[in-house]
């Protein structure tokens, strides 16, 4: 079930029924709010056969697609260790996109999470986004536009992605078997991400991440440096849960922030309540100054700085500092 983002759906909408269909596409917003079943449904858009409202859902175009083997619906695989796309596997699909297709009227290449895709490939693909044949269409999704090339964001639609209500990440929970009770605690943390939310429920490694940033906030109120450090390294030597607990402590100094300015705004971080307590102790510019410390000290770690080495330095920053 496809929720929220009626705006983006609505004009994609009058797009295909329209004259002027863009061929290159960019959905771009946070990790799990849907963009890849977005483009899906995109896809069974363009290519449904039922005369009525589409997609139907139900037509072999609407089948194959949702199934993932619609020849004319092709996943560009990632490669590589950062999962980019390589050189090769670009001139592929612009010789690839050419060719007519198998089926259909439409063929359609979804390039998904192209936030590590490198210079050079993104270069080769602009000879084919410039001059698509008419038969063609290309769908990007990126955590943010600003990831790819100018020179290739000139070619493209962008669409930016945003979360549901958090009624809606509800009862989309609840419709696919999960416990009012779970449904209610995922939406607390991740609010109308409904990606991030199964997520949660289903990955005990997030929820104990979840649990360690709540606590890395109760500790820089109190300031109780060596917990703090205690629940940094407990993440484990792991990067990536390095990152994932920045990037949720980010959000809260996010909210913290806002809540200064606006004390009823609507929380995005997983911690509402350490946002508040957080909002009514520090001054804005102490504020501003903790959430500019966690996004370098994530760009560091991100840059493959030693994790210890940026998490010990961020404590210290965090306790005070300078
Ligand atoms: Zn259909």
């Amino acid at each position: 079930m496809l929720c929220g983002n009626k705006n983006v759906r609505d004009a994609l909408s009058r797009m295909t029924e329209g004259k002027r269909l863009a061929q290159c596409l960019l959905f771009y917003g946070e990790k799990g709010l849907g963009k890849k079943t977005l483009a899906l449904w995109f896809a069974q858009k363009l290519l449904c056969t039922d005369s009525g409202s589409k997609p139907c859902g139900i037509c072999k175009n609407c089948r194959n697609i949702a199934a993932g083997v619609h020849p004319d619906v092709i996943w560009v695989q990632h490669t590589g260790k950062l999962q980019g796309f390589s050189a090769e596997t670009v001139r592929n699909v612009c010789s690839e996109a050419i060719i007519a297709p198998n089926s259909g009227d439409k063929k359609i290449y979804i390039f998904s999470d192209c936030d590590n895709m490198d210079v050079r490939s993104q270069n080769i693909l602009l000879k084919v986004i410039e001059e698509p044949p008419a038969f063609t269409h290309f769908i990007f999704t990126a955590g943010s536009r600003q990831t790819l090339l100018p020179t290739v964001i000139s070619r493209l639609v962008p669409f930016g992605i945003s979360q549901c209500t958090e009624q809606e990440a509800s009862s989309v929970l609840i419709e696919r078997g999960y416990s009012p009770e779970n449904a209610a605690e995922a939406v607390s943390c991740f609010h109308g991400n409904i990606g991030m939310c199964i997520a949660y429920l289903e990955d005990e490694n997030l929820q104990r991440l979840a649990a360690l940033t709540k606590e890395a906030v109760r500790c820089i109120i109190d300031k109780r440096e060596y917990d703090l450090m205690r629940a940094f390294f407990s993440a484990g030597s792991d990067r990536n849960s390095t990152l994932s607990i920045l990037n949720m402590l980010e959000c809260v100094f996010r909210d913290a922030m806002a809540l200064k300015i606006d004390s009823s705004l609507h929380c995005t971080g997983c911690d509402y309540e350490g946002a508040s307590a957080l909002s009514a102790r520090l001054s804005a510019a102490k504020g501003q100054h903790y959430h500019k410390c966690i996004g370098k000290a994530y760009a560091a770690i991100s840059a493959n700085v030693n994790v210890q080495l940026v998490l010990t330095a961020l404590c210290a920053e965090l306790m005070g500092g300078k």
